[in-house]
C-alpha cells in the first residue's frame, strides 16, 4: 500500500564530475526497481544540472531545505518557488543538523513545512531525539513536540502529502543505528499521533528511517511494519551501498 522511498541526503558534499558519475551509477543501477521510489537531494547549487540528468526518469529530485521566505532582499536564501522552477518536488524540512546548527527552531520548521506545501513541494519532515534525550527516557516526548509544532500550524490535512523521516540525532553520521525494533517503536508511534488526528491519512503516510543506514543493516530495518524506506546519509555518495539500500527497499535482495 505505501511505497517504500530511498532518498539521499548528500549534504554538503560532491563536484559537478562526482554528481556526474554518482547520478549516472544510480540511473543504471536503479531504473528496473519497481519496488520503491529513489530520491536524491543534492546541494542547492548542483539541482539544476542533476535534475537534468534525471529528467526523464524515475528518479526524484529533492532541496535539503527551504527558506520560510518567498522573495525580496533575503541574501542566500533559497524559495519554494525557485526549487519548484528547478525540477525539486521534495524538500527535507528540518533535517537535525539545520536544527542543531541553523538555528531551525520548530517554529521556523512549521513555517517552512507549510512554505513547501504553498508551492507543491512534498515535504520530508525531520524529527528525532538526540542521545541525552533518549538516555532521559523522553524520546516519545521530543517526537510529539516536534511533529505537534507542524501539525497545529498547518494541520493534520498537509501530512496527507508529506513525509517524515525519523532521525535518531545520535545515530546520523555516527554509525550506530538504531535496532529494526527501536525504530519500529518509534515509528508506530509516529504514526499514532497522525492517527490520532486522521487515520487514513496516517495509514497512507510513508515514514522513512534515516540514521547510518547501509547496505547491511537496510533489509532488517525495511522489515519492518511502520518503515516504508530511508532517508540516507553517508551511504548516499556511495552508488554501490545506495543501490543495495534502493533495492533492499525494493524487496529484490
Ligand atoms: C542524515 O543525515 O539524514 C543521515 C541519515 O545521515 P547518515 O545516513 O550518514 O547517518
Amino acid at each position: 500500500m505505501r511505497k517504500p522511498l530511498v532518498a539521499g541526503n548528500w549534504k554538503l558534499n560532491g563536484t559537478r564530475e562526482s554528481n556526474e558519475r554518482l547520478v549516472q551509477s544510480i540511473l543504471a543501477n536503479t531504473a528496473a526497481l519497481d519496488g520503491c521510489e529513489v530520491m536524491v537531494c543534492p546541494p542547492y547549487v548542483y539541482l539544476r544540472e542533476v535534475g537534468l540528468a534525471i529528467a526523464g526518469t524515475k528518479v526524484l529530485l529533492g532541496s535539503q531545505d527551504l527558506s520560510v521566505e518567498t522573495g525580496g532582499a533575503f541574501t542566500g536564501e533559497v524559495s519554494g518557488q525557485m526549487l519548484r522552477d528547478v525540477g525539486c518536488s521534495h524538500a527535507i524540512i528540518g533535517h537535525s543538523e539545520r536544527r542543531a546548527l541553523f538555528g531551525d527552531t520548530d517554529s521556523v520548521v512549521a513555517t517552512k513545512f507549510q512554505a513547501a506545501h504553498a508551492e507543491g513541494i512534498q515535504p520530508i519532515l525531520c524529527v528525532g531525539e538526540s542521545l541525552e534525550e533518549r538516555q532521559a527516557g523522553v524520546t516519545m516526548d521530543i517526537i510529539e513536540r516536534q511533529i505537534a509544532a507542524v501539525m497545529q500550524a498547518g494541520g493534520v490535512g498537509l501530512f496527507a502529502a508529506s513525509i517524515i523521516a525519523y532521525e535518531p540525532v545520535w545515530a546520523i553520521g555516527s554509525g550506530l543505528t538504531a535496532t529494526p525494533q527501536q525504530a519500529q517503536e518509534v515509528h508506530a508511534h509516529i504514526r499514532g499521533i497522525i492517527a490520532a488526528a486522521d487515520a487514513k491519512i496516517a495509514g497512507g503516510l510513508r515514514i522513512l528511517y534515516g540514521g547510518s543506514v547501509k547496505g547491511s543493516n537496510a533489509s532488517d530495518l525495511f522489515g519492518m511494519n511502520d518503515i516504508d524506506g530511508g532517508l540516507i546519509g553517508g551511504a548516499s555518495l556511495d552508488a554501490a551501498e545506495f543501490v543495495t539500500i534502493c533495492r533492499a527497499a525494493a524487496g529484490t535482495n
